[in-house]
């Protein structure tokens, strides 16, 4: 496929918000569909971001306790020596960076260099390890290499089955609905609008979904399903597995899930005898403070059938934020360097060093992943001063009341936004910044595709891009000339570079390429290699081209529910708002559909709380509490509340939920947390 042509006033570029990237015309602020997919209500208003009244102009710097207008240069000189200080006086550790899932890829490289390099500091990390944390770490165990889909998306259309595990595209995502043609099977503990769609609907008890796996898988080798020729040809490690599995029959699985035996024995014999089969997971089972070892369970079953790398079938994560997938190749992760490169290796670290011009032995190691750096803010060993571009990690963040208390004991903090989110509230300093529509980048989609978002109208005045901030802090740190560029082209030509040999090989890719409309999957190792929409057909990326099975056994949610707290809570999208609503909250078509936080809930349970449909209630966990309108639905499991997280103030979901974190990728517990429910004024 290629980008439409540009036509006069209208531009063709790519959505703001989510990992579809649906291509849009942008004419003056206006959106429209540029391609068959159509595009989401989000979508459609999006114009309405750029004309947004909240919009910052001016750089503000906070004085006597208030957030005052600033020239540039008053603005940048003091972020550049409030940091230096903190260097001076407490190491280049005392500074830390956090970047976001929704930065172009130019961005995101140049955040991860400048934390490096222009700040010395090891502390740099971001919001996608709250997203797409544990499906990386269990794609690369498993595969070698972790792009999300390793096919394209179009290939969905020809299942015959597909398994969509934790995940509600037909809300979050609408346009990826036309992908699910035939034999859906849903697991997810709410009847979604994707769930809807399903020939079939597991409902799952929260935080089970790791036992569940283990018994279709257990269930695929005792009715005789098993691949056995593509275990042995194509994959190592399956009698590890096997060992744990053998013990989790269907019938013991039932007891522990709630789903029957029954379809757990459906479900394995649909994706075996299914010509073409897909399983896909999403959020709802990565979140978990085992949630690396719960995709892994997927994969495994995944493997078992012989669906990854063969045509027409395979296994796949869907990413979330718009830059889900290149925002963790390029280096903003605490344990990472461009080219999806491990910090810790010696050949990486020079070959990232050679092309920054810098010392290899100059480069920190692994810093702190996201909520352990947020969780050091301020204390003795942690963080004094953060940089905050492309998050709002006041209400993204777990435990967020203790979130605030960390972001309120810094010495200083910086934030880079469109708008005063509720973050940028807190600043020491607010940087105003460019969107979408207003600058050039790339952005690599949820199918591993890289896009070119160009730049359809002028920004407002006084405004700059991530990037000229980044380059005008560098040069007053004392960075030569040259050394970060600002506009996006050159720093594209530098990723491509530090990318060279890396897994997510992107130094084929040129804008020429892409401004001529090409639209390749990574990797792409010479500018004249077509992309690589399908990566595992004939290897895997392991030495030996095999896939590797990876033991694990259930383990159940971090917070078991008691006498005290008897529910569960889950939280997730609904269809209107985007991550911590803080641009969508700002267009009106969006928050008249939903104006505030709401929570689902079975009216049996409702009932017993003494509450009605429309009642405000309050949620409450171990953590903190939500204040949330009741909705009564009948179909939610009676152990299971739902609280989306768009919402700030007393109304953030995350107020609730548990920062347990996974052993191996450090994602937060998001997905199950113990909590009761009662009345609220
Ligand atoms: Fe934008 Fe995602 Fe909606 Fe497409 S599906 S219009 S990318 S928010």
């Amino acid at each position: 496929a290629t980008a439409a042509p540009l036509t006069g006033a209208r531009t063709v570029t790519h959505c703001p918000y989510c990992a579809l990237q649906c291509a849009m015309a942008v004419r003056g602020t206006e959106t429209s569909p540029a391609d068959a997919g159509g595009l989401c209500q989000k979508g459609w208003t999006a114009g309405a971001l750029l004309r947004s009244p909240a919009r910052l102009t001016t750089p503000l710097i906070r004085i006597d306790g208030e957030l005052r207008p600033a020239s540039w240069d008053d603005a940048l000189d003091l972020v550049a020596t409030r940091l230096t200080e903190l260097k001076r006086d407490h190491g280049a550790d005392a500074n830390a960076v956090f970047g976001g899932g929704g930065l172009t890829n130019e961005k995101a490289y140049l955040l991860g260099k400048f934390a490096r390099v222009a700040l010395g500091t090891s502390q740099v990390d971001y919001n996608g390890r709250f997203c797409m944390s544990s499906a990386a770490a269990a794609g690369m165990r498993a595969f070698g290499l972790d792009r999300g889909l390793p096919f394209p998306l179009a290939d969905l259309s020809e299942a015959d089955a597909i398994l969509l595990v934790g995940a509600n595209p037909a809300e979050t995502m609408p346009p990826f609905a036309r992908y699910l043609k035939r034999g859906l099977i849903v697991v997810d503990p709410r009847r979604t609008p994707t769930a809807e769609l399903a020939e079939l609907h597991l409902q799952p008890a929260p935080g089970t979904d790791l036992a569940l796996a283990l018994g279709i898988l257990h269930a695929v080798v005792a009715d005789g399903l098993l691949n056995q020729s593509y275990v042995d040809e194509r994959t190592a490690g399956f009698a590890a597995v096997w060992r744990i599995a053998a013990a989790w029959w269907p019938e013991r699985v039932e007891r522990i899930t709630g789903v029957s035996a029954a379809d757990q024995r459906a479900v394995a014999a649909r994706l075996a005898n299914a010509r073409n089969a897909y399983i896909l997971t999403a959020r709802g089972t990565e979140q978990h403070a085992s949630g690396a070892d719960m995709v892994s369970a997927w994969i495994n079953l995944a493997l078992a059938l012989g669906l990854p790398g063969r045509a027409g079938s395979g296994f796949g994560c869907l990413t979330g934020q718009g830059n889900g997938q290149g925002g963790r190749e390029h280096g903003q992760k605490a344990d990472q360097l461009p080219g999806y490169r491990r910090i810790d290796d010696p050949a990486a670290r020079a070959h990232v060093a050679g092309v920054w011009g810098v010392p290899a032995d100059s480069l920190p190691g692994p810093g702190r992943s996201a909520y352990e750096l947020l969780d050091a803010l301020g204390t003795e060993d942690g963080p004094r001063g953060l940089m905050v571009f492309g998050s709002n990690v006041l209400v993204s963040a777990p435990r967020s009341a203790h979130i605030a208390d960390r972001l309120g004991a810094l010495d200083f903090l910086v934030v880079a936004d469109l708008v005063l989110s509720e973050t940028a509230a807190l600043a020491d300093v607010v940087l105003p910044i460019t969107q979408w529509a207003e600058e050039e980048g790339t952005m690599t989609n949820i199918e591993g595709r890289v896009l070119f978002r160009r730049r359809a109208i002028d920004p407002p005045e006084g405004v700059r891009t991530d990037l000229d901030v980044l380059s005008g802090l560098a040069s007053r740190l004392g960075q030569p000339d040259g050394r970060f560029p600002a506009d996006a082209d050159t720093v594209f030509e530098e990723l491509r570079a530090a990318s060279k040999g890396g897994l997510a090989d992107y130094s084929g890719i040129t804008y020429d390429r892409l401004r001529a409309g090409e639209r390749l999957h990574w990797p792409v190792p010479e500018t004249d290699h077509p992309g690589s929409p399908r990566v595992f057909l004939d290897r895997f990326a392991h030495a030996d081209g095999r896939a590797r099975f990876h033991p694990v056994d259930h383990r159940g949610p971090a917070e078991p529910t008691d006498a005290e707290y008897p529910l569960q809570a889950t939280t997730g999208r609904v269809l209107q708002h985007y991550q911590s609503g803080a641009q969508t909250r700002l267009i009106d078509e969006l928050t008249d559909a939903v104006p505030e936080a709401f929570v689902e809930v079975h009216p049996d349970t409702a009932a017993r709380a003494g509450l009605a449909d429309g009642d405000w209630a309050s949620v409450e966990s171990r953590r903190g509490a939500v204040r949330a309108r009741v909705r009564c639905v009948p179909s939610i499991r009676p152990d299971l509340v739902f609280v989306p997280f768009h919402f700030p103030g007393a109304q953030r979901a995350n107020l609730l939920t548990n920062p347990a974190l996974d052993p191996t990728s450090r994602m937060p517990e998001f997905k199950v947390c113990a909590v009761r429910l009662a009345g609220a004024e």
